[in-house]
């Protein structure tokens, strides 16, 4: 195609020993590229026109800059913010060698700012105090409400100055347990421009998760609400959070104040449970401050929030992140890999509870004065087209979401796709685990209609943003592949031994330096925070992932590095078995693990779910296999197929592999820590289901 041609021309004509950078080296070729045709799927010319990264040069260039002068790259972006105070000259310092002593990043130093400043009053004072910040749209159809920027910021100051009045201070924590209502946000953003820091727990926790991080964090208040709808379930958060804080009390922690928003449509407040002295509702106190708050200038390096990790892997790691570095780092990643224009509608569909939430449904877009929808049901409700139906309502141009969601809507047809426009679409998203190529063309093909490119995020709570990202004007991307660095990123990967390797090659992927958005340390914990991510390679930041790179350059993401499994020597990703299962008609979503086996090392273990309508068979099990030894290889072909209806995923939507490890080993009494998990009872149902 001529889109392809312009593409592979404007490759060509760089000069070839240009990139000093070796990933980029092969991609700069023409020829390398023009052999991978079919694997490429190409922006349209309109589409890169437009965009604010239009070719592979220009990325090439700016990316260039961005390492080889960080401090000037990153101070210049960083100019366009409002800071009380500039920083010293020195814009950041690092240490990220355990060799060389403690483990320390700084950026911005002495500079001082807010980012709640930032994200509201700067875009009012650019003149869109009028512009809507956020589209608010409720579990059912037709309950919606909004926010202008100006609104927000009232709505902002004056819980800010509530919690003034009881005694917040700079440096105090505060504990935010609340679905998706706007009240989410002008907490996080309260908590902000006052200095203190939040901490938001996802509001689907348990009342003894929610305990665990209370006694960690000391909250000077929780905030929450008294119940929520989710599809069609109320969920009475209160009394979650009653039982909680008793069990905190029990712990040496006590809450004195406990704000709670009246969510009506869910629960009338008659009916909520109620402690005198401690309990306060929202509606009664804060809409009686002031809507304005001077705003508490805090260090670029002083804590912005502390959250802890989906705990796929194990026990939750309460990561930290501070102000000046995550503000820039957030704004600059959601600007460029979503293309973001003025106009835009931009949806995110993660939950506040996570670090997507944090980064790209509050502080990224509302930096960049985006319009924002924040949507508080659930996907498939009151049917599976719902997310189109508010795609069109809102006339969405950004769509951002999780492979899981994409696979469950998958799986139950493209009818509820299809019957909406779905025309204002223009650029998609990815973020969570890798996206089978398989769920990836689909997303492509049937909600984008092959016109939006989708941006598949590679990052972490860790890294505070986006890390490995398409920029959607600028490359032809590969389903399934993050492709390529963001600025200021220098991805490695590394072998056993820890060194660097080049070229077309797999292993453990880490990232060298520092970058702004970086975690500072593991709350209370700076020993853990070494021994987890800076030791295991030393002098680089250890991702946990393992990663592959092709031959022109790009990222493949394989899953966590402990998820390899390593049959008669063969090292296999989890990712990349999992996504031959899914590639066949019948298969829903997949889930490998390795299991001990006395000659092969380790042998392939998979659990499956079917999709809508299709019931599990011995002629499934066997074209399952076959789907996997006719993409990878015999070597890879899973030795047990376990139907599984449903997956232990954790409340982000992750599978919890750790578990499915034990039951595919027969060690039930060692499951572990299920907190996290979003539905306990499916592993019931897998134990169940082990012998058929
Ligand atoms: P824990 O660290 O507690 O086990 P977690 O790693 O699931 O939890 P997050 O920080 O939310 O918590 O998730 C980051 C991880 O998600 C990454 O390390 C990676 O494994 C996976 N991931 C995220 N985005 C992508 C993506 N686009 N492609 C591949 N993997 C991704
Ligand atoms: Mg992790």
């Amino acid at each position: 195609s001529s889109d392809h041609l312009r593409h592979v021309e404007s490759m060509a004509q760089l000069p070839s020993g240009a990139g000093k950078i070796s990933h980029l080296n092969a991609v700069i070729l023409g020829e390398t590229l023009a052999s991978e045709e079919n694997d490429l799927v190409f922006p349209s010319q309109d589409f890169s026109r437009q965009a604010l990264v239009s070719s592979p040069e220009q990325y090439r260039i700016m990316y260039e800059r961005s390492i080889q002068d960080p401090a000037g790259f990153w101070s210049e972006i960083a100019s366009q913010f409002y800071w009380k105070e500039k920083w010293d000259p020195e814009v950041y310092s690092e240490n990220i060698d355990v060799r060389k002593g403690t483990v320390k990043f700084e950026w911005f130093k002495g500079a001082s700012t807010n980012i709640s400043y930032n994200a509201l009053d700067r875009n009012i004072e650019a003149g869109n105090g009028g512009k809507v910040a956020v589209y608010w749209e409720g579990n059912e159809p037709g309950d919606d409400d909004q926010l202008t920027y100006a609104e927000l910021l009232e709505k902002v100051c004056q819980l800010a100055n509530y919690l003034k009045h009881v005694g917040v201070r700079k440096g105090d924590s505060v504990v935010i347990y609340l679905p998706m209502l706007m009240e989410l946000l002008i907490s996080m953003l309260a908590c902000a421009r006052i200095g203190a820091v939040h901490s938001v727990v996802f509001a689907g926790f348990s009342a003894e998760s929610l305990a665990q991080r209370i006694i960690d964090c000391k909250p000077k208040v929780v905030i929450t609400c008294n119940a929520v709808r989710r599809g069609p379930k109320a969920i009475h958060l209160k009394d979650i959070v009653d039982s909680a804080i008793n069990e905190s009390v029990k712990g040496g922690v006590p809450v004195d104040l406990c704000l709670t928003f009246e969510n009506q449509s869910a629960m009338k407040r008659e009916d909520t449970k109620w402690q005198e002295g401690r309990d306060v509702w929202w509606q009664d106190v804060v809409p009686k401050f002031p809507t304005k708050c001077a705003v508490e200038w805090v260090d670029a390096e002083d804590p912005l929030f502390l959250l802890y990790t989906s705990g796929s892997t194990g026990k939750p790691k309460g990561v930290l992140h501070t102000t000046g570095g995550y503000m820039v780092y957030t704004a600059t990643t959601f600007k460029y890999a979503f293309d973001h224009k003025p106009s835009d509608i931009y949806w995110c569909t993660a939950d506040c509870g996570w670090i997507t939430g944090h980064s790209y449904v509050t502080y990224g877009p509302l930096l960049n004065g985006a319009t924002v929808v924040v949507f508080e049901g659930a996907p498939n409700y009151p049917d599976s087209g719902r997310c189109w139906d508010i795609v069109d309502k809102y006339k969405v141009t950004l769509f951002y979401t999780a492979p899981t969601l994409v696979r469950s809507l998958m799986r139950e047809g493209d009818e509820y796709v299809t019957r909406y426009h779905r025309k204002s679409l223009r650029v998609l998203g990815s973020v969570g685990e890798p996206i089978n190529p398989s769920a990836w063309r689909w997303f492509y093909n049937v909600v984008g209609d092959s016109r939006c490119p989708i941006s598949d995020t590679w990052w972490q709570t860790e890294t505070g943003g986006f890390m490995i990202t398409p920029l959607p004007g600028a490359w032809p991307q590969k389903p399934g592949s993050a492709t390529f660095p963001f600025f200021g990123v220098q991805p490695v990967i590394v072998d056993e031994n820890g060194n660097e390797i080049e070229g077309e090659c797999s292993g453990y992927l880490c990232i060298k330096k520092s970058w702004p958005g970086a975690f500072r340390t593991l709350y209370g914990d700076h020993e853990r925070y070494e021994t987890t991510y800076f030791k295991p390679f030393a002098g680089y930041y250890f991702t946990g992932d393992g990663c592959s790179r092709d031959k022109d350059g790009y990222f493949w993401l394989t899953g966590r590095v402990d998820d390899v499994i390593n049959v008669s020597g063969h090292r296999i990703g989890t990712a990349e078995v999992e996504s031959a299962l899914v590639s066949h008609p019948h298969c829903a979503e997949a889930a490998v693990v390795g299991v001990e086996h006395e000659i092969k090392g380790q042998s392939i273990y998979a659990f499956v779910s079917l999709v809508e309508g299709v019931s599990y068979s011995e002629g499934i099990r066997k074209s399952l296999i076959l789907a996997v030894r006719n993409q990878i290889g015999a070597f890879a072909a899973p030795d047990k197929i376990h139907w599984a209806p449903g997956l232990p995923k954790t409340r982000s939507g992750k599978i919890m592999r750790r578990i499915l490890r034990k039951i595919a080993s027969g060690q039930l009494d060692e499951l572990g820590d299920t907190s996290t998990l979003a539905d306990p009872n499916v592993v019931d149902q897998l134990i169940a289901l082990s012998d058929c």
